[in-house]
């Protein structure tokens, strides 16, 4: 069974900071992590290689310092990892990442068959949870999201059977493979990595692809060119201020809705001289709707 994993490394944070000039994330002095959800993704792909044999594959879009992501999943299991890593694939939205993730994966289909695609379920800093379901349309593959347990797989029938989280409940769906996978972390919580592959991946030198080797992506689709997505004004916004708490126990409930309607009043967020002078709508008979 061939796996190919999609991580991004990330800042281990969630109080992500914009820098307001360049409306980019400031990552310079910001440890970074791999996207929790894609440790999972990890997990199960080389669970499913204990079980049915094979391999594991991990790409990742980023700068250098994303190689130290890669080495880690080699620590966890994973037997071969790419670095796509080029300035001109720098300030990518989803769309141009989806391009690239989708044109490095038609890129190994061509080394031979693949059989799932792992994504975690969405990055804790750009959080759009796009770029699966992009490359799972750029491959033309089934797409699972939320994916939550892997009830059956046989990759020789190329089938799987596999429950999603949805707001309703488990959704259990049968789908042919080589399919796309967006994980929750409860797919495979992470185990302990193995001192053999410590050891191994104190040695691993991930390989490295350009914007032009070993695959040719189309320039016009990658980096800031290939993104659509126009940052209008990206600011980290004020932290809220609690609300005025008044109480019917201190205040009597009339005195509470009249403070009540004079801060909504106040705060602009409703206009209540214009609906108490607005005409109550008829009942054409010249009596007023109740
Ligand atoms: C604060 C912030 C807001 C942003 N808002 C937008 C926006 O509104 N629209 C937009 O188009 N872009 C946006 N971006 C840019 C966006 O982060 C990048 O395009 C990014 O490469 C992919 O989007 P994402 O982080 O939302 O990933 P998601 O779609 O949430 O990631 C889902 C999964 O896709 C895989 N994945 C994602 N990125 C990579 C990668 N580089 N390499 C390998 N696998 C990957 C991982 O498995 C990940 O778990 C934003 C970035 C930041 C930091």
């Amino acid at each position: 069974m061939h796996t190919v994993v999609a991580i991004k490394q990330v800042p281990d944070t969630t109080n992500v900071r914009i820098n307001p000039e360049t409306g980019t994330l400031i990552r310079e002095g910001v440890p970074a992590i791999i996207n929790p959800y894609d440790l999972h993704a990890v997990e199960l792909a080389v669970r499913l290689k204990e079980r049915f044999g094979g391999k594991v594959t991990v790409i990742t879009m980023g700068p250098p310092k994303a190689a130290e992501a890669l080495i880690e999943c080699v620590e966890q299991g994973a037997d071969r990892c790419i670095l796509i890593t080029d300035r001109k694939f720098a300030a990518a939205d989803t769309l141009a990442t989806s391009y690239v993730l989708a044109r490095a994966i038609e890129a190994l289909q061509e080394e031979g068959p693949i059989d799932l695609y792992l994504f975690g379920l969405q990055a804790i800093d750009g959080d759009t949870a796009q770029v699966g379901p992009g490359v799972a349309t750029r491959l033309n593959v089934p797409l699972i999201t939320y994916a939550l347990h892997i009830e059956s797989i046989d990759p020789e029938a190329r089938v799987a059977v596999v429950h999603r989280k949805t707001e309703r409940g488990i959704e259990v769906l049968r789908t042919r493979l080589p399919a796309l996978l967006t994980v929750l972390k409860e797919i495979a919580p992470v185990q302990r990595a193995p001192l053999a592959n410590m050891i191994r991946a104190a040695r691993y030198k991930p390989e490295v692809w350009s914007s032009t080797d070993p695959v040719a992506f189309d320039q016009a689709q990658i980096g800031i060119r290939g993104s659509p997505t126009v940052v209008g004004r990206a600011y980290t916004p004020a932290p809220r201020q609690a609300g005025d708490v008044i109480r019917v126990s201190e205040l009597g409930l009339q005195e509470c809705v009249r403070r009540a309607l004079q801060n909504i009043q106040a705060s602009g967020a409703i206009d209540l001289a214009s609906i108490a002078s607005a005409k109550r709508p008829t009942d054409g008979n010249g009596g007023e709707h109740s």
